[in-house]
């Protein structure tokens, strides 16, 4: 069942030195429960089409529509936010309170939600992302990966149905990637919508779906599989391919390999 919709999306950003046409005429859908990455050089638009998701932006000219509710609309503003929640790069611009769970009950207090029902899901949200033991910490002492879960828990509060991600691990070591990654898989495998805008191919390659960015339009929807047949044609576009994909073109090996474990067993 389709959960997102566009309609011939277009973002113009109008600035001094003038107008920058930013996402070009999108067509596209989602459905419930689907894990959609989007990759894209610098610049393709991919973060100006996280903002459409949850009406941060409105459409220059087009439609969005999330839960068939035009994000275009006023009215529509508070019922979208209720479906769609935001990951941004850096959790310290995240984080607003000084204790963990604080931090996590904020946007629920801020909706007069009832205490016993704040602290029934503050204590779901930090069971869900693993932090349970953390929940008196100061976020100060927490790692980026850590930190970036909290932000997450913020958002699993506030049962969204669907999350997006813009870059949620550019800022991270490898070891708060994977963290965050799993996280966002345990998320799918729940049946949450994910959008996820990432550099990191190895992270696209475990989505269900990609959405290929280039000069604000989408050059290619595909499976993993499909997008990363042709390294030539993602490389041409400035782009990598995971490393296990690179090794085994180099290897001649004709099947498209993503994981390392594919790669050891196709040898
Ligand atoms: P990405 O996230 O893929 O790097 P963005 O969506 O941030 O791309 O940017 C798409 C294009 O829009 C870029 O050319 C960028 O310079 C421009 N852009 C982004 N934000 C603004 C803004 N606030 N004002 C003017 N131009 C912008
Ligand atoms: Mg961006």
């Amino acid at each position: 069942m389709e959960i997102i919709r566009a309609e011939n999306l277009r973002h113009i950003y109008k600035t001094a030195s003038g107008e920058k046409l930013a996402l070009d005429d999108l067509n596209f859908s989602i459905d419930a429960g689907e894990f959609v990455a989007i990759i894209g050089t610098n610049g393709s638009g991919k973060s100006t089409l996280a903002k459409h998701f949850n009406a941060l932006l409105k459409p220059t000219a087009g439609k969005i529509f999330v839960n068939e509710l035009d994000t275009s609309d006023e009215k529509n503003i508070w019922a979208i936010r209720e479906n769609v929640g935001m990951v941004f790069q850096n959790p310290d611009n995240e984080i607003v309170a000084a204790i963990v769970e604080d931090d996590i009950a904020f946007g629920l207090e801020n909706l007069g939600i009832e205490p016993s029902e704040i602290r029934r899901r503050v204590d779901l949200a930090l069971e869900n992302v693993n932090m349970t033991p953390y929940k008196n910490f100061s976020p100060s002492k927490l790692s980026g990966g850590q930190k970036q879960r909290i932000a997450i828990a913020g958002v699993i509060a506030m049962q969204t149905k669907i999350i997006v991600f813009d870059e949620p691990t550019a800022m991270l070591d490898p070891q708060g990637r994977r963290e965050v990654l799993s996280t966002i898989k345990k998320l799918h495998v729940q049946g949450l919508t994910i959008i996820l805008i990432t550099h990191f191919m190895e992270e696209a390659a475990t989505a269900d779906k990609i959405f290929l960015m280039e000069r604000g339009k989408i050059l290619k929807v595909g499976t993993p599989r499909e997008i990363f047949s042709n390294v030539k044609e993602i490389k041409r576009l400035g782009l990598d391919v995971p490393v296990a994909t690179e090794l085994s073109a180099r290897l001649k090996i004709p099947k498209t390999i993503l994981t390392a474990e594919e790669l050891i067993a196709e040898i």
